[in-house]
This record gives C-alpha cells, sequence and structure tokens, in this order.
C-alpha cells in the first residue's frame, strides 16, 4: 500500500514543480529545502532507524556466534572464568532457579583494563551457555540527533530475540563494550541523547522476562566502572560484577601457550623468561610481543622464532618502534652512561634485575633499561619504593658524575620518581606521617619531596661512584653492540667488581 502511494508522490512532484514554473513560482528555495530534508531523512533512517543492518557487514562480522572460542582458550583469569560459569549456570539451569524462587540473572559487569580478554570472556560465555551471540559498543550508539541511540539499544535486543528464535536457541548474548558511553552518570544536563539511550537500555533490561525462551543476558565491559550511573548497578539489573585483571606470572605464561601454537619456536626458546620480563602486559599485549617476534624472524628470514626475536619484540610492545633518530656521537655517549647508571644501580640493589639495556632509540625514548621484576608485586615497602627511586635517578647521578650536570633526558625518571614519592606519602611512609593531603600545605609537601629525593640523590651518586669501574668496562661495549643483554651486562658487572676488590 505504502508503496504506491510512494508512486503517486514521486509522479505528482514533478507535476506540481511544472505547474509552479508555469505559474512563475521561483521552484529552486522549494527543491533545495526539498533535497536537504530527503537526504537529512535518509541519513537518519540509515544510521538509526536500521541501526542493525547499518554497518551490517561489521557489525554481523562480530556478532557471528563464535562457536570455536571456548574458555580454555582464554589464558589465565581463573578467578573472573570461574565466576563467569556460575553466574552462566544460573542461565543453564534456569528450571531449578525458578524452583527455589531465585531472581533470573539478567546483566554481567566485567570490568578492567583494555586487552585483557573482557570480548573473549564474553564470547566464550555465548558457546559455554549455547547461546546466540550479538555485540555492540558503547560509542556506536553515540548520534547527534536524539533519540537514534534509544532506537539502535531496541533494535539490538528485537534483533537478538529474533536471530535465537531463527537459530533454536534458548538464550542470546547481548555484549556492549565501553558500557561507559552511554552509561555514565546521568546529570540531566547537557547530554540528553546519552540519557535517553541509558533510559532505553534500563527500560529493555527492566522489559527481560528472564522465564521464557528466549532469555536474554546481557553482558557489559568497562574499565571505568566508577563512572557508570547507579541505576545500571543495581540489584536486577548489572548485579554481577566480575574483575578481569592484568594476569599474573602463570596467567602470562597460559596466555603466551595458548598464542603460541601456530608459531614455531627455535630450540631453547623459554617462554618463562618472556613471561617474568613482562610484567604489566594485558593478554592483548602478550599476544602483540609474539606476533611481532615471528615478524623479526621473518625478516631474518629465520624459519622459527629465537629468544632474542621476543626481546625486541617486547620493546617494541613496551617502547615503540625503533626509530631511524641520527644522535650525535656525544649525545649518545650521555645516553649510554646515564643508561648504565640505571643499570648499575638496579644491579647493586636488586642483584640479577636487569634484563637488558639499550642505546639506540625507540619511540620517545634515546635509550632505555629494561627491567625483570623478582615477582608480581602489589605491596611495597618503604625500603623498597626508595630502591625504585634511586634506580630512577642512577641516570641524572651518572651524567652529574661524568659531566658534572643533567639534561633534559631525566625528565621522565624525576616524573616516575615524583610519583613514587607521592605515593609514599600518601602511605604514611615519610616523617609526614599519616596525612591527608587537605590537611598539609604545598610548603610542607614540597619541602618533604626535597628532603628525600636529595638524600636518595646523595645515596645514588655515592653508589655509583664506587663502580666507576663497571661503567669503564661496560661503557665501550654498549657504544659499540648498541644492546647488552642482562646476562652479558652482568658479566661485566662481576668481572670489574672482582677486578677491583
Ligand atoms: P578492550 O577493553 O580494549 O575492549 P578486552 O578486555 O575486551 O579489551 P579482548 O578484546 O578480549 O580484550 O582481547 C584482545 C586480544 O588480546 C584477544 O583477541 C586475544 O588475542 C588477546 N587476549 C587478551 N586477553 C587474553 C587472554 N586472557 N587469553 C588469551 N588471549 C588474550
Amino acid at each position: 500500500m505504502s508503496k504506491i502511494y510512494k508512486e503517486i508522490g514521486i509522479g505528482f512532484i514533478p507535476v506540481l514543480l511544472i505547474f509552479l514554473v508555469f505559474l512563475g513560482v521561483n521552484v529552486i528555495p522549494i527543491l533545495f529545502v526539498s533535497v536537504l530534508g530527503v537526504s537529512l531523512f535518509y541519513m537518519i533512517k540509515g544510521r538509526g532507524g536500521a541501526g542493525i543492518s547499518a554497518g551490517g557487514g561489521d557489525r554481523k562480522s562480530k556478532n557471528r556466534t563464535p562457536s570455536y572460542l571456548t574458555f580454555d582458550e582464554i589464558g589465565g583469569q581463573d578467578r573472573a572464568k570461574k565466576e563467569l560459569m556460575e553466574a552462566l549456570d544460573f542461565l543453564i539451569k534456569h528450571e531449578e532457579i525458578k524452583k527455589l524462587g531465585i531472581r533470573p540473572l539478567k546483566g554481567i559487569l566485567l570490568t578492567g583494563p583494555p586487552g585483557t580478554g573482557k570480548t573473549l570472556m564474553a564470547k566464550a560465555a555465548a558457546h559455554y551457555t549455547n547461546s546466540v551471540y550479538m555485540a555492540a559498543s558503547g560509542s556506536e550508539f553515540v548520534e547527534m540527533y536524539v533519540g537514534v541511540g534509544a532506537s539502535r539499544v531496541r533494535d539490538l535486543f528485537k534483533e537478538a530475540r529474533t536471530r535465537a528464535v531463527k537459530e533454536g536457541k534458548d538464550n542470546a548474548i547481548i555484549f556492549i563494550d565501553e558500557i561507559d558511553v552511554i552509561g555514565g552518570k546521568r546529570d540531566g544536563g547537557q547530554h540528553r541523547e546519552y540519557d535517553q539511550t541509558l533510559n532505553q537500555l534500563l527500560t529493555e533490561m527492566d522489559g527481560i522476562h528472564t522465564n521464557d525462551a528466549p532469555r536474554i543476558l546481557i553482558v557489559a565491559a568497562t574499565n571505568r566502572k566508577e563512572i557508570l550511573d547507579s541505576a545500571l548497578l543495581r540489584p536486577g539489573r548489572f548485579d554481577r560484577h566480575i574483575e578481569v585483571d592484568l594476569p599474573d606470572k602463570k596467567g602470562r605464561l597460559s596466555i603466551l601457550d595458548i598464542h603460541v601454537k601456530n608459531k614455531p619456536l627455535a630450540q631453547g626458546v623459554s617462554l618463562d623468561m618472556i613471561a617474568d620480563q613482562t610484567f604489566g602486559f594485558s593478554g592483548a599485549q602478550l599476544e602483540g610481543v609474539l606476533n611481532e617476534a615471528a615478524i623479526y624472524a621473518m625478516r631474518e628470514d629465520k624459519l622459527a622464532i629465537e629468544q632474542h626475536h621476543l626481546a625486541s619484540a617486547i620493546d617494541k610492545v613496551m617502547m615503540g618502534e625503533r626509530t631511524d633518530k641520527e644522535t650525535a656521537q656525544e649525545e649518545k655517549e650521555r645516553v649510554a652512561y646515564h643508561e648504565l647508571g640505571h643499570a648499575i644501580v638496579a644491579e647493586i640493589v636488586r642483584p640479577g634485575s636487569v634484563s637488558q639495556v639499550t642505546v639506540s632509540p625507540r619511540g620517545k625514548a634515546l635509550g632505555y633499561v629494561r627491567h625483570n621484576p623478582p615477582k608480581d608485586h602489589y605491596l611495597y615497602t618503604k625500603d623498597y619504593i626508595e630502591q625504585q627511586i634511586m634506580i630512577a635517578l642512577g641516570g641524572a647521578a651518572a651524567e652529574e658524575i661524568f659531566y658534572g650536570g643533567r639534561s633534559t633526558g631525566s625528565r621522565n625518571d624525576f616524573e616516575q620518581s615524583l610519583s613514587m614519592v607521592r605515593n609514599m606519602m600518601d602511605s604514611g611512609l615519610t616523617s609526614l606521617g599519616i596525612i591527608d593531603r587537605d590537611m598539609v600545605t604545598k610548603d610542607q609537601l614540597m619541602k618533604e619531596n626535597t628532603i628525600i629525593l636529595d638524600a636518595l640523590m646523595i645515596r645514588t651518586k655515592e653508589l655509583l661512584e664506587q663502580q666507576r669501574s663497571v661503567f669503564e668496562h661496560s661503557f665501550a661495549i654498549l657504544m659499540k653492540e648498541e644492546v647488552l643483554s642482562g646476562e652479558t651486562f652482568r658479566k661485566l658487572f662481576d668481572d670489574s667488581v672482582s677486578k677491583s676488590a
């Protein structure tokens, strides 16, 4: 019917326009406004009304149920996986929970840093519960037109139900990444569009009747849980919160084991060592390390990945690609003394901790020292932080010893040192005692800061002055090779110490 009206309209409009021209009416402004109106209509319709099909190719590929992905293919995250599976059992055992009068689960919130496997968890959840999988990202709902985001939310739920029925599945899992984009605290102010989108999401969640198939479960992810609106987090909505944190050493090793499966490793390569050296890396970064290592191996025409490919790959992921910055000889020498300063202090206060010393520019750095953390640390003592500050000050201290002054190369080191002093102050580890920042003046903080850093700088310089021979031995080799592995550096260090003893 509407098609007939459309065709009549298409025929009638030109006739009307010709008639108006005959009457001497200027039709150009009418034409202009009509074209503008029609394009706007189709733009909104295309982006909003048909939200699911908009960007269809992309969305469809994201939504294909990943039958291959199971929880076994997610490395580490044992606690998060266990908690998630327990929550998903509610969906599987819906009859039992009904008998006990348990309120069915509607939303699970995964929180944690980027690249830790939250999306993988949602996909594995769909596999575990034999559900249809739909994915969307918070930013996909954000439009300048009021109401478009809300209509996309509606469409997403509608499509989840339709697909579940079509595919004969009892459940559908809707994964919403970056939920904070639409789920931030509502202030009733400027972001009316965001508020409407969030309201629609809440309405859809309230409308989920979890006893009738297809049952819908929403899994959302964020790394900014603190900014979420409390309406989202209340019981009956996202009331299961699962933390998906950065992996510990065991987790890192199991992630490496998963991603190395399709990559040939040379004999003797130790992934355990790589897990040791990648403290603070996310799963995505670990996958990146193996991928980059394979690229380095290919560039060297090697058939398998060797340990040094992995070492370079860690540097690449951590610091960025090697740059072609041509440094003057003088500058390179200063960088070498600076980096050796860090490395020597590190080796003294924490023997065995240096993993690599480099004087070739990478990313923004002209040189750097990579450290092996002894084990994963979550609690730090005053001594530990002071040692850490001394390692950071080692570069500037070495420049003072060999050049009589510092350079701008220590800026980053000082930023790190200041942040560590701040941590000490906030943790009650300084002579200020236990403080609240509002109760002390800036002067007091500044004074304490200076006392701590000056004393540590003096201790660092004293340490380095006693190791001039280590500098002498390592300097020429570092200048020539540009990279010293932890083992080579330690050998040079031990040799010089025993010679000067
Ligand atoms: P974001 O918050 O940025 O969306 P995310 O937490 O959702 O990130 P994923 O998209 O799940 O992270 O992970 C990105 C990639 O990193 C995965 O495709 C996978 O290659 C790798 N990865 C991350 N965590 C793990 C893990 N625990 N086990 C195996 N691979 C992982």
